[in-house]
């Protein structure tokens, strides 16, 4: 379905595993400026959806543009610099590094920068100085400032839900695409995962998530997309989407 403004339009992307087609996707769109929730049964090919816009996986075909700008065949840390920034369904932090250090590691000039480093010292300082400040404002907005020196392995479950978050914004990316935020976490720290979703919508960023409770979807969502089996079966306003057969029949049915 085409959007007014979208940020995102992706065609023909698909991927197989073997004999698994896990991605098979015609065409689709994301609205900028949105929360959009991404839903269907376990291994509808969410993630590896997730894993191919975002250089992630390769997949066997597909262009997708974001902002304008083509994105296929670039890697991770391209994509992420043109301003399109996943988060994993199991974290990925760093257990024996500080949660500083986690956030640092995250901020995107990290990578393949040592030579330009090297001859403009000066300019990587003031972008070491940049990552540091945006770090401490990224731990004190979700709550896990006091954390900062500690070993990201001393982290609640719950903690490190906010980091993933936390970490994903060190790239001050565009569009952010959650894989289940919220998967095993307490009904307090998904109402709090939910009120920084929103701020985050609210000051422009567009956010892509992948969840399984469909009351937070109802609960959050300005649009709703179901795959299954790679495709997209059904998208729409939250309201249409938990009444639609097709939706319905992809959750009894798994
Ligand atoms: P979802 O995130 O919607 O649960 P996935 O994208 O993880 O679905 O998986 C889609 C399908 O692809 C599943 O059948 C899964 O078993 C398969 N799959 C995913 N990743 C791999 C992989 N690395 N190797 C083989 N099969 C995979
Ligand atoms: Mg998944």
């Amino acid at each position: 379905v085409g959007k007014p403004d979208p940020i995102l339009v992706a065609t023909d992307v698909r991927k197989a595993f073997g004999g698994i087609q896990a991605v098979d996707l015609d065409h689709l769109e994301v609205q900028r400026g949105g929360i959009t929730a991404l839903i269907g049964p376990n291994g509808a090919g969410k993630s590896t959806f997730f894993n191919c816009l975002t250089g992630f996986e390769p997949p066997d075909s597909g262009r997708w543009h974001f902002e304008g700008q083509p994105l296929q065949r670039l890697p991770a840390h391209k994509v992420a610099r043109a301003g399109m920034i996943r988060t994993f369904q199991l974290t990925k932090a760093l257990s024996k590094l500080s949660v500083l250090d986690n956030m640092l590691l995250a901020a995107p000039n990290q990578k393949g920068e040592h030579f330009l480093a090297s001859l403009y010292p000066g300019s990587w300082r003031k972008q070491e100085q940049h990552n540091r400040g945006l770090a401490e404002a990224l731990l004190e907005r979700f709550g896990i400032a006091h954390m900062r020196d500690e070993y990201a392995g001393t982290m609640s479950g719950g903690q490190r839900k906010l980091m993933e978050m936390a970490r994903a914004l060190m790239a001050e990316p565009r569009m952010i695409m959650l894989d289940e935020p919220m998967s095993g976490v307490n009904p307090a720290l998904v109402q709090s995962l939910l009120g920084h979703m929103r701020e985050l919508r609210d000051e422009g960023l567009t956010v892509v998530f992948v969840e399984h409770d469909m009351d937070v979807v109802m609960d959050i969502s300005d649009w709703v997309v179901c795959l299954a089996d790679g495709r997209v079966i059904a998208e729409g306003s939250p309201d249409d989407i938990s009444r639609n057969p097709a939706v319905i029949d992809a959750y009894l049915g798994a």
